[in-house]
């Protein structure tokens, strides 16, 4: 099994809008980028318009991925992304919600900057808000990228607001856990969200029929008694249990991968709404050192997303 590290690399805590972009998070990153190569996994940073416009945060990426020891791959926040003519600054939309030409020339934009300022094409791909729809898909494709992770499966996110017209996000309730190529061409390889209580196996009737029931208080508690769905992501009270339970859940339903994600501002205090002081984020790394420690114990491959899916067969 492979295991794949995602760090959304972008500005200081985006969960407020309307704040000054800062990118002060990344001065923190190499405790980070250290860990991952102690355990010798390769992480691919998602790094948004901002992060590959600043030359300090490009001189402190640059050479992991120079020398094969990071992946830089490319994260659209429609609020950071020029043309920013046509929206409000203070809008976090999904990028699904853009109009065509905005959305074509936004990833025009932020490919373009990534090649120019970090020597090298980005040819993986994560949508902001995990916004991602079809013409997403294929204009990647045209723009040469082969991967793209911002399928979350089982999550809906049609309810959330985006723009002040509110048309929401993408709806991803039924879509495939695996790896799955898109008309386009593209390998998608969705977010790690599995099931963890009594019922793991994600094909059964009974996943199915819960897995189409609108939100709500009656959904929760079907999932704490039967489902216990999880992220592969830490949280304040994520345990080394979790860990241990994804990767069987991942071992029951088949799975070639393991997706990991955290937002590269979780790792700085404050940097975001998860790790609001220093003590928090020394949650995060006792976490990481247990997800890493244990997925390395279990023999998982440390892979970039774009070598994942060159080497990837259906
Ligand atoms: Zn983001």
């Amino acid at each position: 099994m492979h295991f794949i590290i995602t760090v959304d690399t972008e500005a200081d805590d985006q969960w407020r809008e309307n704040r000054g972009i800062t990118c002060r998070n990344i001065e923190y990153l190499p405790r980070f980028q250290e860990l991952c190569e102690r355990y010798g996994f390769i992480p691919t940073y998602f790094t948004t318009y901002e992060i590959a416009a600043d030359p300090d945060a490009v001189k402190t990426l640059k050479p992991w991925q120079d020398n094969g020891r990071a992946e830089i791959g490319a994260h659209l926040h429609p609020w950071t992304t020029p043309p920013l003519a046509s929206e409000k600054k203070s809008e976090h939309c999904f990028p699904s919600e853009l109009a065509d030409e905005v959305l074509k020339n936004k990833l025009i934009n932020l490919t373009e900057i990534i090649e120019k300022n970090f020597g090298r094409r980005p040819t993986s791909y994560r949508a902001g808000r995990w916004g991602f729809d079809g013409r997403q898909a294929g204009l990647l494709s045209e723009l040469g990228y082969l991967a793209d992770s911002s399928i979350t499966p089982k999550i809906n996110w049609s309810k959330e607001s985006g723009r002040s017209e509110r048309v929401g996000g993408p709806d991803f309730r039924l879509a495939p856990l695996g790896p799955h190529r898109l008309a386009s061409g593209l390998l998608e390889v969705p977010m790690t969200i599995l099931f963890t209580g009594l019922i793991k196996k994600e094909k059964s009737a009974w996943s199915k029929k819960f897995l189409a029931l609108p939100g709500g208080w009656p959904k929760k508690i079907i999932n704490r008694l039967f489902f216990r769905q999880k992220w592969l992501r830490i949280f304040a009270n994520s345990t080394l249990r979790d860990w241990e339970q994804i990767y069987r859940s991942a071992i029951l339903n088949g799975l070639p991968a393991l997706v990991f994600m955290i937002h590269s501002s979780e790792l700085m205090p404050g940097g975001s709404p998860y790790a609001r002081d220093e003590k928090a984020v020394e949650h995060v790394y006792g976490q990481l050192e247990q997800i890493f420690g244990l997925y390395k114990k279990y023999g998982l491959k440390g892979s970039g997303l774009s070598d994942f899916a060159r080497n990837y067969k259906n």
